[in-house]
């Protein structure tokens, strides 16, 4: 009989976790399993902050899917899925399809822009390797730039629309690297402006308490951050945006971090998704389709009060682990394990060494909850790569020398 075929689309937080989980469970012979991903490397998205404003340098940010699975029992796939036949049992990638018998979803988000005009052409946001190189490089650029044609005020203008959390950890680590670049480009930094520009009336992420909001948004204050609340961004124009209000903020760097939506292809396959989301069951499995199980940004859990659960990394990994240990109950024919969403807290970075945040209940701030990042960042290498991949990323890491420098290749 053959083995049953298990494709996991997708190698970030999800696909990934449920890759290690299953070669780590599985025996050999009990199924046959493709990873696909359309890069040879894993990012770790919780990073991708500090890249993109350029205090820390993007290697440190991706791990080679090579070094994290065991090639022996885990066929890894670098190909991009351009379709999802879930009737057929088929997914179809750049150069050739593949059958399942079981499928995994755990292809991500995408930028949300609610239609916002202009947003998607002239805007960046922070989503890859990729987009952050470009953000990181483009900053740079307006710098050099600036002392061309110094009458282009906008040239320094660094607009991010959305103080969510990833709005506020981008922020936080631009206004951190300011100096830096002022000293290196010759900018008087008090030139340089940094306006986080949201549309409900308070900045971080929701959820957080009212004090620690404060907090936050004091100590942003503090390294120049200057806040517009209750104020959305109406259009994004080649110059800058305008906001709700009929004004126009002229800026040489739009960066949009105003939301997340699931994968396209979900929606294309013909799932019924909710903002590109599918609503999972209770053991992760689309209702359409139980074959198929849909892990991370793609899936909707419900909690038991009835509100989705925010989508974030820490439930990505702990879907994986049930993912994983789902499908070795189904091919050993036991009944699926339901999955229950272990909250453990939130961190939000406010740049070198703060942060706010809840740990369960209880409130951090400050350095503690900062520290308290580092070892939820250590925590996750962990699970993936053991101590050598803390020590490669955290503690040695790649071509730069502090956090505020980045060295060229
Ligand atoms: P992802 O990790 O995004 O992985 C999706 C994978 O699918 C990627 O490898 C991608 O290359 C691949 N892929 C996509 N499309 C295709 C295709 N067509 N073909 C082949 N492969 C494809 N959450 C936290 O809990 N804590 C944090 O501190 C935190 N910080 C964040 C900071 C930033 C800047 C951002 C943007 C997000 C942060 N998040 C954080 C959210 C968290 O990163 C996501 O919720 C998490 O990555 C979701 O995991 P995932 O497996 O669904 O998708
Ligand atoms: P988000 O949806 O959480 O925040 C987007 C923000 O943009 C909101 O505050 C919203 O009010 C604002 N916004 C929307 N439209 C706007 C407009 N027209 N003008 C101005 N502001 C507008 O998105 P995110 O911050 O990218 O986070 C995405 C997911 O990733 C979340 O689930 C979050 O939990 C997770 N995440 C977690 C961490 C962490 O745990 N440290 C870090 C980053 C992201």
């Amino acid at each position: 009989m053959s083995k049953p075929k298990v494709v996991i689309l997708g190698a970030g937080y999800g696909g990934l976790v449920t890759a290690i989980r299953l070669q780590k469970q599985m025996k050999a012979s009990e199924m046959d399993v493709t990873l696909v991903n359309k890069h040879d490397y894993h990012y770790i998205t919780t990073h991708l902050h500090m890249p993109a404003a350029g205090t820390d340098h993007h290697d440190n940010a991706r791990v080679a899917i090579a070094d994290l699975i065991d090639e022996r029992k885990i066929h890894f796939v670098k190909s991009t899925v351009s379709q999802i036949l879930p009737e057929e049992k088929k997914v179809v990638l750049g150069d050739r399809d593949l059958s399942y018998d079981y499928l995994v979803i755990g292809l991500g988000s995408e930028t949300e822009t609610f239609g916002i005009p202009g947003m998607n052409e002239y805007a960046m946001s922070i989503k890859s390797i990729n987009s952050v190189r470009f953000i990181r490089q483009h900053i740079e650029y307006m710098f050099a730039k600036s002392k061309m044609e110094p009458k282009r005020k906008e040239y320094l203008t660094f607009v991010v629309g959305g103080a969510g959390f990833t709005g506020t950890e981008f922020v936080g680590e631009l206004a951190d690297r300011i100096p830096v670049l002022s000293r290196t480009y010759d900018v008087d930094p008090s030139t340089v402006k940094i306006i986080n520009i949201e549309a409900s009336p308070s900045a971080l992420p929701p959820g957080l308490p009212e004090d620690l909001v404060e907090y936050g948004m004091e100590v942003m204050r503090r390294k120049g951050v200057e806040y517009k609340l209750s104020t959305p961004i109406k259009e994004c124009t080649p110059d800058g945006v305008i906001l709700g209000n009929g004004e126009f903020i002229r800026a040489g760097t739009v960066v949009w971090s105003g939301g997340i939506r699931g994968n396209s292809l979900l929606e294309q396959a013909g799932f019924d998704v909710q903002r590109g989301r599918v609503k999972v069951d209770e053991c992760l499995r689309s209702y359409q389709y139980p074959d198929v199980f849909i892990t991370g940004d793609c899936s909707i859990v419900m909690s038991p009060e009835g509100t989705p659960y925010p989508a974030n990394a820490q439930i990505a990994v702990q879907q994986g682990y049930n993912v994983a240990r789902n499908l070795l109950y189904a091919v050993r024919g036991r009944d699926l394990k339901p999955f229950a969403y272990d909250f453990k807290g939130t961190v939000a970075s406010l740049g070198r060494g703060e942060a706010v945040g809840l740990l369960k209940v209880k409130k951090v701030k400050g350095k503690f909850a900062a520290l308290l990042k580092k070892v939820i960042d250590a925590r996750y290498l962990y699970l993936i790569g053991g101590i050598p991949l803390i020590w490669k990323k955290m503690i040695f890491k790649q071509k730069t020398t502090a956090r505020n420098y980045h060295v060229p290749n």
